[in-house]
Protein backbone atom coordinates (compact mmCIF):
# COMPACT_ATOMS: atom_id res chain seq x y z
CA UNK A 1 0.00 0.00 0.00
CA UNK A 2 1.18 3.39 -0.87
CA UNK A 3 1.62 6.10 1.65
CA UNK A 4 -1.16 8.05 0.30
CA UNK A 5 -3.08 4.96 0.84
CA UNK A 6 -2.45 4.15 3.79
CA UNK A 7 -3.21 7.60 4.94
CA UNK A 8 -6.87 7.69 3.93
CA UNK A 9 -7.15 4.06 5.05
CA UNK A 10 -6.04 5.37 8.68
CA UNK A 11 -7.99 8.57 8.24
CA UNK A 12 -11.25 6.26 7.71
CA UNK A 13 -10.63 3.94 10.62
CA UNK A 14 -10.18 7.42 12.63
CA UNK A 15 -14.12 8.08 11.44
CA UNK A 16 -15.02 4.91 11.58
CA UNK A 17 -13.68 2.90 14.50
CA UNK A 18 -12.30 5.48 16.60
CA UNK A 19 -11.58 3.37 19.82
CA UNK A 20 -9.83 0.66 17.04
CA UNK A 21 -7.85 3.90 15.76
CA UNK A 22 -7.14 5.19 19.32
CA UNK A 23 -5.48 2.06 20.44
CA UNK A 24 -4.03 1.75 17.12
CA UNK A 25 -1.90 4.89 17.96
CA UNK A 26 -1.14 3.79 20.91
CA UNK A 27 0.78 0.99 20.43
CA UNK A 28 2.51 2.84 17.59
CA UNK A 29 3.53 5.45 19.72
CA UNK A 30 3.61 4.44 23.57
CA UNK A 31 2.51 7.57 25.93
CA UNK A 32 5.10 8.33 27.92
CA UNK A 33 4.15 8.94 31.57
CA UNK A 34 3.32 12.12 33.28
CA UNK A 35 6.39 13.77 34.86
CA UNK A 36 5.30 14.35 38.88
CA UNK A 37 5.90 18.07 39.48
CA UNK A 38 5.56 19.93 42.79
CA UNK A 39 4.78 23.32 42.19
CA UNK A 40 6.46 25.26 44.88
CA UNK A 41 4.79 28.89 45.46
CA UNK A 42 6.21 32.24 47.01
CA UNK A 43 3.97 34.84 45.57
CA UNK A 44 5.19 37.89 43.34
CA UNK A 45 3.32 39.23 40.72
CA UNK A 46 2.36 35.57 39.03
CA UNK A 47 0.03 35.90 41.83
CA UNK A 48 -0.65 39.32 41.91
CA UNK A 49 -3.84 41.12 41.55
CA UNK A 50 -5.18 44.74 40.73
CA UNK A 51 -8.00 46.27 42.49
CA UNK A 52 -9.55 47.57 39.27
CA UNK A 53 -8.98 45.98 35.46
CA UNK A 54 -6.90 48.27 33.73
CA UNK A 55 -5.06 49.47 37.14
CA UNK A 56 -1.33 49.90 37.07
CA UNK A 57 -1.21 49.06 40.83
CA UNK A 58 -1.56 45.74 41.69
CA UNK A 59 -0.81 43.42 44.54
CA UNK A 60 1.69 40.79 44.52
CA UNK A 61 0.94 37.51 46.54
CA UNK A 62 -2.78 37.49 46.43
CA UNK A 63 -3.66 33.96 44.84
CA UNK A 64 -2.31 30.79 46.20
CA UNK A 65 -0.98 28.25 44.31
CA UNK A 66 -4.10 26.53 43.83
CA UNK A 67 -5.23 28.90 41.99
CA UNK A 68 -2.06 29.52 39.27
CA UNK A 69 -2.50 26.00 38.98
CA UNK A 70 -6.17 26.19 37.87
CA UNK A 71 -5.89 28.95 35.85
CA UNK A 72 -3.26 27.27 32.72
CA UNK A 73 -5.30 25.02 30.38
CA UNK A 74 -3.58 21.98 29.93
CA UNK A 75 -1.38 21.72 32.70
CA UNK A 76 -2.34 18.72 33.62
CA UNK A 77 -1.86 17.04 30.87
CA UNK A 78 1.94 18.33 30.58
CA UNK A 79 2.71 16.96 34.13
CA UNK A 80 1.01 15.39 37.16
CA UNK A 81 1.24 19.10 38.95
CA UNK A 82 0.92 19.13 43.23
CA UNK A 83 1.44 22.83 45.04
CA UNK A 84 1.95 24.14 48.12
CA UNK A 85 2.47 27.54 49.29
CA UNK A 86 6.45 28.27 50.82
CA UNK A 87 5.40 32.14 51.09
CA UNK A 88 3.34 34.63 50.17
CA UNK A 89 5.40 37.86 49.44
CA UNK A 90 6.76 40.14 46.21
CA UNK A 91 9.70 39.12 46.05
CA UNK A 92 11.26 42.37 47.41
CA UNK A 93 10.94 41.47 50.55
CA UNK A 94 12.71 37.99 49.75
CA UNK A 95 14.72 36.93 52.67
CA UNK A 96 17.17 34.58 54.15
CA UNK A 97 14.60 32.75 56.32
CA UNK A 98 12.34 32.35 53.67
CA UNK A 99 16.04 30.84 51.19
CA UNK A 100 16.28 28.58 54.28
CA UNK A 101 12.89 27.27 54.41
CA UNK A 102 12.82 26.94 50.29
CA UNK A 103 16.18 25.70 50.25
CA UNK A 104 15.61 22.54 52.57
CA UNK A 105 12.04 21.23 51.36
CA UNK A 106 13.92 21.57 47.64
CA UNK A 107 16.06 19.49 48.78
CA UNK A 108 13.44 17.22 51.02
CA UNK A 109 10.59 17.21 48.04
CA UNK A 110 13.50 15.86 45.43
CA UNK A 111 15.16 13.41 47.33
CA UNK A 112 11.52 11.86 46.68
CA UNK A 113 11.19 8.88 43.99
CA UNK A 114 7.90 10.63 43.73
CA UNK A 115 8.74 13.80 42.46
CA UNK A 116 10.52 14.45 39.31
CA UNK A 117 10.76 18.08 39.31
CA UNK A 118 10.13 21.41 40.92
CA UNK A 119 8.88 24.58 39.68
CA UNK A 120 9.08 27.50 41.95
CA UNK A 121 6.42 30.86 41.47
CA UNK A 122 8.72 33.74 42.67
CA UNK A 123 8.62 37.24 42.09
CA UNK A 124 10.68 38.69 39.63
CA UNK A 125 12.85 41.48 41.61
CA UNK A 126 15.23 39.05 43.27
CA UNK A 127 14.26 36.05 41.39
CA UNK A 128 18.17 35.93 40.16
CA UNK A 129 19.46 35.76 44.01
CA UNK A 130 16.75 33.34 44.83
CA UNK A 131 17.83 31.01 42.20
CA UNK A 132 21.34 31.52 42.12
CA UNK A 133 20.81 30.26 45.79
CA UNK A 134 19.12 27.07 45.26
CA UNK A 135 21.77 26.59 42.26
CA UNK A 136 24.66 26.21 45.25
CA UNK A 137 22.42 24.35 47.58
CA UNK A 138 20.35 21.57 45.77
CA UNK A 139 21.09 18.69 46.33
CA UNK A 140 20.04 16.59 43.19
CA UNK A 141 20.29 16.23 39.16
CA UNK A 142 16.62 16.62 39.04
CA UNK A 143 15.28 19.39 37.46
CA UNK A 144 14.24 23.16 39.22
CA UNK A 145 12.82 25.80 37.40
CA UNK A 146 11.93 29.17 38.91
CA UNK A 147 8.84 31.63 37.16
CA UNK A 148 7.13 34.84 37.27
CA UNK A 149 5.58 37.26 35.24
CA UNK A 150 5.78 41.01 34.77
CA UNK A 151 1.74 41.50 34.55
CA UNK A 152 -0.51 40.35 37.40
CA UNK A 153 -2.74 37.63 37.10
CA UNK A 154 -5.69 39.88 36.54
CA UNK A 155 -4.24 42.01 34.04
CA UNK A 156 -5.25 41.87 30.08
CA UNK A 157 -2.35 39.24 28.47
CA UNK A 158 -1.63 38.28 31.40
CA UNK A 159 2.14 36.73 31.14
CA UNK A 160 1.91 33.88 34.10
CA UNK A 161 -0.32 31.31 32.79
CA UNK A 162 1.87 30.67 29.86
CA UNK A 163 5.43 31.20 31.53
CA UNK A 164 3.56 29.05 34.01
CA UNK A 165 2.95 26.44 31.11
CA UNK A 166 6.15 26.68 30.03
CA UNK A 167 8.45 26.68 33.34
CA UNK A 168 6.33 23.21 33.84
CA UNK A 169 7.16 21.83 30.25
CA UNK A 170 10.79 22.76 30.88
CA UNK A 171 10.85 21.00 34.02
CA UNK A 172 9.40 17.76 33.05
CA UNK A 173 11.70 17.45 29.82
CA UNK A 174 14.45 14.83 30.99
CA UNK A 175 16.83 17.14 29.09
CA UNK A 176 16.49 19.34 31.92
CA UNK A 177 18.61 17.17 34.54
CA UNK A 178 21.92 18.45 35.29
CA UNK A 179 21.75 21.80 33.39
CA UNK A 180 21.37 23.48 37.27
CA UNK A 181 18.62 25.50 38.27
CA UNK A 182 16.77 27.15 35.50
CA UNK A 183 14.64 30.43 35.06
CA UNK A 184 11.97 30.62 32.29
CA UNK A 185 10.10 33.65 31.06
CA UNK A 186 8.73 35.11 27.84
CA UNK A 187 10.11 32.37 26.04
CA UNK A 188 13.33 31.78 27.31
CA UNK A 189 15.26 29.64 29.60
CA UNK A 190 18.13 30.88 31.37
CA UNK A 191 20.52 29.76 33.59
CA UNK A 192 19.94 31.20 37.08
CA UNK A 193 23.32 32.05 38.03
CA UNK A 194 23.55 33.72 34.78
CA UNK A 195 20.72 35.55 34.37
CA UNK A 196 19.30 38.96 35.83
CA UNK A 197 16.45 41.59 35.78
CA UNK A 198 17.54 44.46 33.42
CA UNK A 199 14.41 46.11 32.49
CA UNK A 200 11.27 47.54 35.27
CA UNK A 201 8.20 46.75 33.25
CA UNK A 202 9.33 44.54 30.21
CA UNK A 203 8.08 41.52 29.58
CA UNK A 204 11.73 40.13 28.41
CA UNK A 205 13.56 41.54 31.34
CA UNK A 206 15.39 39.06 32.09
CA UNK A 207 18.53 38.53 30.06
CA UNK A 208 21.80 36.79 30.13
CA UNK A 209 24.77 39.18 29.15
CA UNK A 210 28.08 36.89 29.68
CA UNK A 211 27.13 33.31 28.58
CA UNK A 212 24.07 33.80 26.94
CA UNK A 213 20.25 31.25 27.05
CA UNK A 214 20.32 28.13 28.25
CA UNK A 215 17.05 27.42 25.34
CA UNK A 216 14.09 28.82 23.93
CA UNK A 217 10.74 27.33 24.82
CA UNK A 218 7.36 27.78 22.78
CA UNK A 219 4.41 26.15 24.03
CA UNK A 220 5.27 23.97 26.11
CA UNK A 221 8.65 22.44 23.68
CA UNK A 222 12.10 23.45 24.85
CA UNK A 223 14.87 23.63 22.89
CA UNK A 224 18.32 23.35 24.45
CA UNK A 225 21.38 25.77 23.49
CA UNK A 226 23.70 25.26 25.77
CA UNK A 227 24.94 23.72 29.63
CA UNK A 228 26.10 25.75 32.42
CA UNK A 229 29.61 26.70 32.64
CA UNK A 230 30.12 26.80 36.85
CA UNK A 231 29.45 23.92 39.56
CA UNK A 232 26.14 23.51 40.35
CA UNK A 233 23.80 21.72 42.35
CA UNK A 234 24.54 18.07 42.78
CA UNK A 235 28.14 18.77 42.02
CA UNK A 236 28.54 21.75 44.28
CA UNK A 237 30.41 22.10 47.70
CA UNK A 238 27.49 23.88 49.43
CA UNK A 239 24.68 21.37 48.01
CA UNK A 240 22.41 20.56 51.28
CA UNK A 241 24.95 23.15 53.25
CA UNK A 242 21.47 25.33 54.49
CA UNK A 243 22.35 26.00 58.50
CA UNK A 244 19.76 28.45 60.42
CA UNK A 245 21.35 31.38 60.16
CA UNK A 246 23.51 32.86 57.43
CA UNK A 247 26.09 35.22 57.76
CA UNK A 248 25.76 38.92 57.17
CA UNK A 249 27.05 40.30 53.94
CA UNK A 250 26.47 43.41 52.32
CA UNK A 251 26.58 45.89 49.22
CA UNK A 252 28.48 48.74 49.45
CA UNK A 253 27.86 50.65 46.17
CA UNK A 254 30.48 52.96 44.05
CA UNK A 255 29.82 55.98 42.27
CA UNK A 256 31.13 59.74 42.21
CA UNK A 257 32.80 61.05 45.42
CA UNK A 258 31.37 58.70 47.30
CA UNK A 259 33.33 58.18 51.17
CA UNK A 260 33.65 55.71 53.07
CA UNK A 261 30.42 56.03 55.26
CA UNK A 262 28.90 53.04 53.65
CA UNK A 263 31.69 51.06 54.31
CA UNK A 264 31.41 51.76 58.03
CA UNK A 265 28.29 51.53 57.92
CA UNK A 266 28.05 47.71 56.96
CA UNK A 267 30.56 47.19 59.43
CA UNK A 268 28.94 48.82 62.27
CA UNK A 269 25.50 46.69 61.23
CA UNK A 270 27.47 43.51 61.89
CA UNK A 271 28.62 42.55 58.92
CA UNK A 272 30.84 39.63 58.31
CA UNK A 273 31.33 40.16 54.55
CA UNK A 274 31.14 42.74 52.37
CA UNK A 275 30.23 43.08 47.99
CA UNK A 276 31.44 45.94 46.68
CA UNK A 277 29.49 47.31 43.52
CA UNK A 278 32.67 48.73 41.95
CA UNK A 279 32.41 51.39 38.98
CA UNK A 280 33.55 49.80 35.90
CA UNK A 281 35.92 46.72 36.46
CA UNK A 282 35.16 46.75 40.49
CA UNK A 283 36.65 50.07 41.09
CA UNK A 284 36.20 52.52 43.54
CA UNK A 285 36.94 56.40 45.01
CA UNK A 286 40.23 55.47 47.03
CA UNK A 287 38.43 56.40 50.25
CA UNK A 288 36.01 53.49 50.07
CA UNK A 289 39.11 51.23 49.00
CA UNK A 290 41.09 52.31 51.66
CA UNK A 291 37.55 51.41 53.87
CA UNK A 292 37.41 48.40 52.16
CA UNK A 293 41.31 47.12 52.94
CA UNK A 294 41.18 48.60 56.61
CA UNK A 295 38.34 45.91 57.08
CA UNK A 296 39.63 43.43 54.52
CA UNK A 297 42.81 43.70 57.85
CA UNK A 298 40.22 43.09 60.44
CA UNK A 299 38.87 39.55 59.15
CA UNK A 300 35.83 40.77 57.24
CA UNK A 301 35.78 39.21 53.66
CA UNK A 302 35.44 42.13 50.85
CA UNK A 303 34.63 41.09 47.36
CA UNK A 304 34.94 43.05 44.31
CA UNK A 305 31.98 42.89 41.87
CA UNK A 306 30.54 46.00 39.28
CA UNK A 307 27.49 47.57 38.88
CA UNK A 308 28.12 47.65 35.21
CA UNK A 309 25.93 44.49 35.04
CA UNK A 310 27.93 42.56 32.61
CA UNK A 311 31.56 41.22 31.90
CA UNK A 312 34.04 40.09 34.32
CA UNK A 313 35.82 41.74 37.31
CA UNK A 314 39.54 40.01 36.93
CA UNK A 315 41.96 40.30 39.92
CA UNK A 316 44.96 42.65 40.24
CA UNK A 317 43.57 45.09 37.62
CA UNK A 318 43.26 48.21 38.68
CA UNK A 319 42.91 47.13 42.20
CA UNK A 320 46.03 45.71 44.26
CA UNK A 321 44.01 42.46 45.53
CA UNK A 322 47.04 40.43 46.49
CA UNK A 323 48.41 43.40 48.28
CA UNK A 324 44.61 44.31 49.92
CA UNK A 325 43.04 41.05 50.42
CA UNK A 326 40.75 41.45 48.14
CA UNK A 327 38.51 39.03 46.16
CA UNK A 328 37.08 39.31 42.78
CA UNK A 329 33.68 38.54 42.07
CA UNK A 330 34.54 37.20 38.16
CA UNK A 331 31.32 36.87 36.46
CA UNK A 332 28.87 37.75 39.13
CA UNK A 333 26.77 40.79 39.84
CA UNK A 334 26.83 42.18 42.90
CA UNK A 335 23.51 40.56 44.44
CA UNK A 336 24.95 37.27 43.33
CA UNK A 337 27.86 38.24 44.55
CA UNK A 338 26.59 38.49 47.64
CA UNK A 339 24.74 34.94 47.83
CA UNK A 340 28.15 33.17 47.60
CA UNK A 341 29.49 34.82 49.77
CA UNK A 342 26.74 34.26 52.21
CA UNK A 343 27.73 30.50 51.88
CA UNK A 344 31.63 30.84 51.57
CA UNK A 345 31.77 32.14 54.89
CA UNK A 346 30.36 29.27 56.18
CA UNK A 347 33.84 27.54 55.45
CA UNK A 348 36.35 29.65 54.96
CA UNK A 349 37.38 33.60 55.94
CA UNK A 350 40.55 33.51 54.34
CA UNK A 351 39.94 35.68 51.28
CA UNK A 352 42.39 33.24 48.89
CA UNK A 353 39.89 30.18 49.75
CA UNK A 354 37.01 32.59 49.04
CA UNK A 355 38.59 33.16 45.68
CA UNK A 356 38.89 29.26 45.07
CA UNK A 357 35.32 29.42 45.52
CA UNK A 358 34.76 32.16 43.18
CA UNK A 359 36.49 30.95 40.61
CA UNK A 360 34.21 27.81 40.30
CA UNK A 361 31.20 28.95 41.55
N1 LIG B 1 7.79 43.19 42.83
C1 LIG B 1 7.41 41.98 42.20
C2 LIG B 1 8.13 40.83 42.87
O1 LIG B 1 9.29 40.66 42.70
C3 LIG B 1 7.72 42.04 40.74
C4 LIG B 1 7.43 40.78 39.96
O2 LIG B 1 7.12 39.72 40.47
O3 LIG B 1 7.50 40.85 38.72
O4 LIG B 1 7.53 40.12 43.59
Amino acid sequence: MDVTRRGFVATLAAFAFPAVALAQAHALEPVPARARVKILATGGTIAGAQSRPGDVAYKSAAYDVGVLIKAVPGLGELAEVSGEQIASIGSQDMNDAVWIKLGRRVNQVLGSPEIDAVVITHGTDTMEETGYFLNLVTRSDKPVVLVGSMRPATATSADGPMNLYNAVAVASDPAARGRGVLVVLNDRIHFARETTKTNTTALDTFSSPNRGLAGLVLFGKARWFSRPAWKHTAGSAFAGVIPDVLPRVDIVYAYANVGPELVNAALAAGAKGIVLAGVGDGNATQAVIEALAAAAKKGIVVVRSSRTNSGAVARNVEVDDDKLGFVAAQELNPQKARVLLQLALLKSKDPKAVQALFDQY
